[in-house]
């Protein structure tokens, strides 16, 4: 089963509805490569025959973030972005300068990933470490032509 039977199947399990909006944005959500801000998620919506505004597409959002289904990513330039919550292997985000483009970069080893730094980073700073974020700033392969 694909990630997006997956997530229907558990959402129906759960008891809700699977309406033509929640399952087209949950289709757009797992062939997207790459983390959507709403008004790029509204077009791929409508490319595969789902209409919506944006009023739908927020209330759809928080509505797989609240199952934890979909993480928000910011990257710093006002748009909030979403992608499906990753598994498996972890990754982080590659930013563009120029145009603000952002990807998705797996990581073999991450310093938010090892124990020991955590550990050092709870104690010399009396902080609960529960989550992190890492983005690399450049330029995409577009700008730089
Ligand atoms: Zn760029
Ligand atoms: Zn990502
Ligand atoms: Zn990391």
């Amino acid at each position: 089963m694909n990630r997006e039977n997956v997530i229907l199947t558990e959402l129906k399990g759960g008891g809700y509805r699977l309406t033509q909006a929640r399952k087209a944005i949950i289709q757009v959500l797992c062939e997207a490569r790459a983390p959507l801000g709403a008004p790029d998620i509204i077009v791929l919506m409508a490319s595969i025959g789902t209409s919506v505004n944006k009023t739908t597409v927020y209330r759809e959002l928080e509505f797989l973030k609240g199952q934890g289904l979909v993480a928000e990513v910011l990257v710093g330039d006002g748009l909030r972005r979403y992608e499906l919550m990753p598994e498996g292997h972890h990754h982080h985000h590659l930013v563009c300068n120029e145009c603000s483009a952002v990807e998705c970069v797996e990581v073999e080893s991450c310093v938010g990933e090892d124990v020991r730094q955590i550990d050092h980073i709870e104690k010399t700073s009396d902080f609960k470490v529960t989550d992190h974020s890492l983005k690399f700033f450049g330029l995409c392969a577009r700008c730089r032509l």
